[in-house]
């Protein structure tokens, strides 16, 4: 399933030209429009899911890839320490609603975040 007036699902499909950092059949990867951090890149699965908790019910199966990607994106751009955020919900700051994960690295990351 995809979403013509998703941003992600455009990005995934090629309607916007985007240069993946990795690609399998479940997941792609590609840097944030606006970084947050030296390196910040949205790992995002290919079928339209609005968010964490819906991809919990409806394709767990998915979590795992995503997770491989994280891993693959941290040693493809040799990352040594980076962080990893699942924003659900506008009050976490969720801003697109296909669900994605960000990593973030390449300076100290504070904790807590705000
Ligand atoms: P959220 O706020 O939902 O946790 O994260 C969405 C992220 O997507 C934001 O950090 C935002 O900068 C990024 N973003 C929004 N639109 C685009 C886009 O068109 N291209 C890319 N590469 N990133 C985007
Ligand atoms: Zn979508």
């Amino acid at each position: 399933m995809s979403n013509d007036s998703c941003i992600f699902c455009r990005i995934v499909s090629g309607d916007i030209a985007t240069d993946f950092i990795i690609e399998d059949d479940d997941v792609v990867a590609f840097k944030d429009v606006t970084p947050k951090a030296p390196t910040h890149v949205l790992v995002v699965p290919k079928r339209h899911i609005a968010d964490w908790n819906e991809l919990a019910q409806s394709a767990p199966e998915l979590a795992g890839p995503m997770v491989q990607g994280v891993a693959r994106v941290a040693s493809t751009l040799g990352l040594p320490y980076y962080r990893v955020v699942a924003n659900t919900g506008e009050k976490a700051g969720q801003s697109v609603f296909h669900a994605h994960l960000h990593v973030m690295g390449g300076r100290p990351m504070l904790w807590p975040p705000g």
